[in-house]
């Protein structure tokens, strides 16, 4: 059997695969079983960030797996250590906790903000406010925290214990706020909801707000941190000092990987016993990440933001009819479309040797990997103008 039939006999129907078999990939293109090339602007929905086949990530991954594969985090490994010391040096934050995935990193956040106001203020503070559009994640917990009526059907009861608020609207955000709310949580730029960027002044009022009255500002920075937006974490182009960020998705370069970093003086919320995950900290995971955020420098990052400037810029240039506008951030690009359908757009796109994501209902998406070239973003740049100029 194919493996296409395989797939489809084997495999839970729950994505709506391309109609590609993707077998490996070298810098940004990727090369489906027939050998066709594709630039890939997607890198594996924002995962692959310093694109495939990058030889140091290769060597060390390999290294550690003939090392220890796994020892469990009733030990210490280095791996882990290290990559939590260079998160911390580069954020200036206080302790790392360490999972699989953006869901789980949530999860965790969750879990911190309502300990933390329970030790402080007793039982009943434990809201955390939401936007409207966010998304936060799979799990019952986390697609209760995600502002979007869709997410809440069939697989009810969820966790109870989250309000919404329109997104870029204070005075309606904080009149959500009640007695019991013990949080604020927010995407910086709301990616699967179609690229939205939060405004500037919004987000630092409601950081100050948070600071007011003893709010916890968790951001997601599942899909907008490692790099994405031209900064390590998004948050940093808005110059407030979060309480606790998520990450996952980019950190390790396509191993499974996720966490949250929190401030000095949270680190000691969660104790032992209060939170764990099996493969946490996993040292392949972690000997990836390490390469990530080493390859992953400042200057990288820096480029991360031109890049993705060159390409709005671009884009904006063509004045095409199908496109109504271009957001975003770094490398996390958004066109909003006129009508036209994203699906046939991306199939149109992949038959021409070119990968892109969609996000919400009329948006076409790019997330190109952070080390993509000028060579390779042109190239892309050139089949999209093909099929907008037509
Ligand atoms: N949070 C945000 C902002 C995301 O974009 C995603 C995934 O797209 C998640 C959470 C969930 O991450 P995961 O699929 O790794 O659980």
């Amino acid at each position: 059997m194919d493996i296409k039939e395989l797939d489809q006999k084997y495999v839970m129907h729950t994505y709506a695969r391309n109609d590609i078999v993707i077998d490996h990939g070298k810098g940004s293109v990727v090369y489906d079983t027939d050998g066709k090339s594709y630039i890939d602007f997607t890198s594996g929905i924002g995962v692959c960030s310093i694109g495939y086949g990058n030889e140091k990530q290769i060597a060390a991954v390999s290294e550690q797996v003939s090392k220890l594969a796994h020892i469990s985090n009733l030990f210490y490994t280095a791996p882990c250590a290290q990559v939590a010391e260079k998160l911390i040096q580069r954020t200036d934050m206080g302790a790392v906790f360490f999972g699989n995935s953006g869901a789980e990193a949530n999860e965790g956040m969750v879990k911190l903000a309502r300990k933390y106001s329970h030790d402080k203020y007793g039982e009943g503070r434990s809201t955390i406010l939401t936007l409207l559009n966010s998304f936060h994640g799979r799990t019952i917990t986390t697609l209760k925290a995600t502002g979007q009526d869709h997410f809440h059907d069939f697989f009810m009861p969820f966790t109870p214990g989250f309000s919404y608020a329109p997104a870029n609207d204070y005075d309606a955000l904080i009149a959500q706020v009640k007695d019991d709310t013990c949080a604020i949580m927010l995407e910086l730029i709301q990616g699967e909801g179609g690229v939205m960027p939060m405004d500037k002044e919004y987000v630092q009022k409601v950081a100050t707000y948070c600071k007011e009255h003893d709010l916890l500002l968790l951001i997601d920075e599942v899909q907008t941190g490692i790099g994405r937006t031209g900064k390590l974490f998004a948050y940093m182009n808005y110059d407030i000092q979060p309480d606790v960020v998520s990450f996952a998705k980019g950190i390790a370069g396509g191993l499974p990987m996720g966490g949250f970093i929190c401030n000095k003086d949270l680190t000691d919320v969660l104790g032992p016993g209060d939170h764990g995950s099996t493969f946490g900290g996993n040292p392949i995971a972690c000997a990836s990440a390490n390469v990530v955020l080493d390859v992953l420098t400042d200057e990288v990052i820096e480029d991360v933001a031109k890049k993705g400037d060159y390409i709005r810029k671009t884009i904006a240039s063509w004045n095409s009819s199908m496109i109504t506008s271009v957001r975003g951030m770094g490398m996390m690009i958004g066109l909003g479309l006129n009508g036209a359908v994203n699906k046939d757009l991306c199939k149109a796109l992949r038959e021409r040797g070119l990968l892109i994501l969609t996000a919400g209902q009329n948006t076409l998406r790019l997330l190109p990997p952070l080390t993509t070239t000028m060579e390779e973003i042109d190239k892309g740049l050139e089949i999209m103008e093909g099929l907008f100029a037509e």
